[in-house]
């Protein structure tokens, strides 16, 4: 038909922090799919405040339809991508014009959002039932559900097991330090430089030793190791040549895939050199929803807006009212910087930038 133009086709996949504020971004200007294994959106740094308060996740864990109303949701992993198409586990082909790839990490394999909020029960009764609870991890994860369940629960002996040197290696000394030293102060034991054979270990297990020989007894135990990139699903497509040796797809300045004209990739994924942050994967999102407007409208000569790497700053949240941040030069710790973000985990302010309350 003359003068008519078909709405391009958008895919993304991955339905996280960066996945989902682009789909919100661009819903009204393109055909826009999503395709996630879960039905829902989660803030994955609520997550350890959901499981001592469960009723917490009640506005972090969002049905994407809530945020994503005109577009369509595919309930499902990526296994492959070709040239035309993303490809399904149940072995669906998902044309696009445009992709962009947002698979960070694979947070959570739940697919109901009634049954995400049940294990968050499940943990709760979980942590009620323990006197004595194991975390195994001094990352982020190990970290910050250290500091929720030290405070909720000043009762439970809780002890840290961590393999390197120092807790939250991702950040510097200083904040690291910090850290440390406010979780001792609760009365959380920390080991470090001791790690746990976590393949050898069950459930039903009351004593778990230690690479250095020590004992930890404890009632349960919480695995907070890191969580792999969610890029296997890449390494015998089209696009396994872009992956650079973490695993994490090699992007331009426009988020462009190897310097495809039409395969973006942007959040926890990309290979560019920056603290991986959700804010920053938010960043990501809002600049690409900027370029593919200009694209999918077929701008002639457009200039496509350049991402610059972000000055790091990392939030650590310590329980409901400390925190420790950090910025370039300069860490803070304490009750300020806790007012900002251990309150309400910026809960409020992701919910907003999707259009929620
Ligand atoms: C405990 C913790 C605390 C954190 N605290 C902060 C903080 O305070 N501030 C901050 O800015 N950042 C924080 N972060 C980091 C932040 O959560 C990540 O940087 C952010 O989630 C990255 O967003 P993303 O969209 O790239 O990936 P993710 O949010 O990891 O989303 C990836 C999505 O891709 C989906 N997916 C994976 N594989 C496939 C596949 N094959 N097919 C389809 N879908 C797939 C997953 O299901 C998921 O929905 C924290 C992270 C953790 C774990």
């Amino acid at each position: 038909m003359e003068g008519f133009e078909r709405k391009r086709t958008v895919v993304i996949v991955g339905g996280g922090i960066a996945g989902a504020q682009l789909a919100n971004s661009i819903e009204q200007i393109a055909d826009v799919i999503l395709i996630d294994p879960k039905e829902y959106f989660e803030i994955p740094w609520a997550n350890l405040r959901s499981r001592v308060e469960p009723a917490f996740a009640e506005r972090s864990v969002i049905n994407h339809k809530e945020y994503f109303k005109y577009g369509k949701v595919i309930v499902s992993n990526a296994v492959d991508v070709t040239e035309q198409a993303v490809v399904t586990a149940e072995g669906r082909r998902v044309p696009y014009d445009y992709l962009v790839i947002a698979t960070g990490h694979p947070y959570s394999t739940i697919r109901r959002r009634r049954d995400r909020l049940e294990k968050f029960q499940e943990d709760n009764q979980k942590i009620i039932c323990s006197s004595s609870i194991m975390i195994v991890g001094g990352g982020k994860t190990g970290v910050e559900l250290a500091g929720e369940i030290a405070v909720d629960f000043p009762d439970k002996k809780l002890t840290l097991v961590h393999r390197g040197p120092r807790l939250l290696p991702f950040i510097g000394h200083k904040a690291s330090a910090k850290a440390l030293e406010w979780l001792k102060s609760k009365n959380v034991k920390v080991l470090l430089e001791q790690s746990i054979d976590v393949e050898s270990i069950s459930e039903s297990d009351r004593e778990f030793q230690t690479s250095a020989g020590e004992i930890v007894r404890a009632d349960s135990y919480f695995l907070c190791v890191g969580k792999p990139i969610g890029s296997a699903w890449l390494r015998d497509s089209i696009l396994k040549e872009y992956l650079d040796r973490n695993g994490r797809l090699m992007v331009d300045e426009n988020f462009r895939v190897g310097g495809l004209s039409n395969i973006f990739a942007i959040g926890d994924i990309t290979d560019i050199p920056e603290l991986k942050q959700g804010l920053t994967a938010q960043r990501h999102a809002m600049i690409l929803a900027k370029n593919l407007k200009m694209l999918v409208k077929g701008v002639i000569g457009c200039k496509l807006v350049r991402y610059k790497p972000s000055q790091p700053q990392a939030w650590i949240s310590l329980g409901r009212r400390d925190a420790v941040v950090q910025f370039s030069f300069l860490t803070v710790s304490g009750f300020v910087p806790g007012m900002f973000r251990s309150r309400d985990l910026f809960i409020g302010k992701m919910r907003r930038s999707l259009g929620l309350e």
